[in-house]
């Protein structure tokens, strides 16, 4: 989508007003890489004992758009990725039907260590692991920030209100030091054996393309980098994931 180091989500007309470099893509990916090995030995919250691995977030470190899930299920802990199970599944396949697939976009969660048996992440764990959530949202400086599920809502939107009332209803907030358009989604895992919420869900993430079309302009994403072409207008772009799982498609020296 944009002039950054290719598109990410391969929308819009305004990409080509978006001067991002592919060295700004690069130096994006650098720093997220640094900051992800720094994450993997975190002991901020007991949850360092029980966990496998921290699960840090993958996909593109140089997305429009970032999905922001809840915390790592047993899959995720074992191979340190985010939403590798049934509900990355159904994700996949969100993706797959707005045009969209993992390279284009960054996946995150509220905790990036799976709380035992898979239980709510406490109050104090969500706490300890924000600045993680913000420090990616600052570096990675998505347009439209999609999250998945109460947790991750609450967390981002700085209010109590519950996913039932705001999915589907986008609000602008400040994250990472930027304007961002926050998207409140029903949480995949809660769509999977209901079919009115996937539903609902299906119809809530068709209006993605076009959110992340106008969040570009809303936010006033880029406008202070000068109005030049990209360097390389159609290079894939590079992706990061905490265990290598996925391909990289331009050797950035990441992960
Ligand atoms: N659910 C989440 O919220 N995150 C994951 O990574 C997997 C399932």
């Amino acid at each position: 989508m944009s002039g950054r180091a290719g598109p990410r989500v391969r929308l819009s007309p305004i990409d080509h007003l978006d001067s991002r470099s592919m060295n700004d893509a690069a130096d994006r990916a650098t720093t997220l890489r640094a900051y992800a090995d720094e994450t993997a030995g975190c002991t901020r919250c007991p949850l360092a004992v029980t966990r496998t691995q921290v699960v840090f977030g993958s996909g593109n470190p140089d997305a429009d758009l970032l999905f922001v899930g809840e915390a790592p299920g047993f899959y995720e802990d074992q191979n340190g990725v985010p939403f590798v199970g049934q509900a990355g599944k159904l994700l996949d396949k969100l993706l797959a039907g707005i045009g969209l697939e993992r390279s284009d976009i960054f996946i995150a969660n509220v905790l990036k260590c799976r709380p035992p048996q898979n239980r709510d992440p406490l109050a104090e764990e969500i706490e300890a692991c924000e600045p993680h959530l913000f420090r990616q949202i600052e570096l990675i400086q998505p347009r439209l920030v999609a999250t998945l599920g109460n947790f991750a809502t609450k967390l981002l939107s700085g209010k109590p209100v519950g996913i039932t009332r705001v999915h589907g209803q986008e609000q602008t907030v400040s994250l990472g030091g930027n304007g961002v358009v926050l998207y409140p989604l029903y949480h995949p895992a809660a769509a999977l054996y209901t079919p009115s919420m996937l539903k609902v869900l299906e119809e809530d993430f068709g209006r993605i393309p076009a959110l992340v079309e106008r969040s570009a302009v809303a936010t006033g994403a880029r406008e202070q980098h000068a109005v030049t072409p990209p360097a390389v207008p159609d290079a894939e772009p590079a992706t990061i994931s905490a265990a290598g799982a996925e391909q990289d498609t331009v050797q950035l020296g990441l992960f």
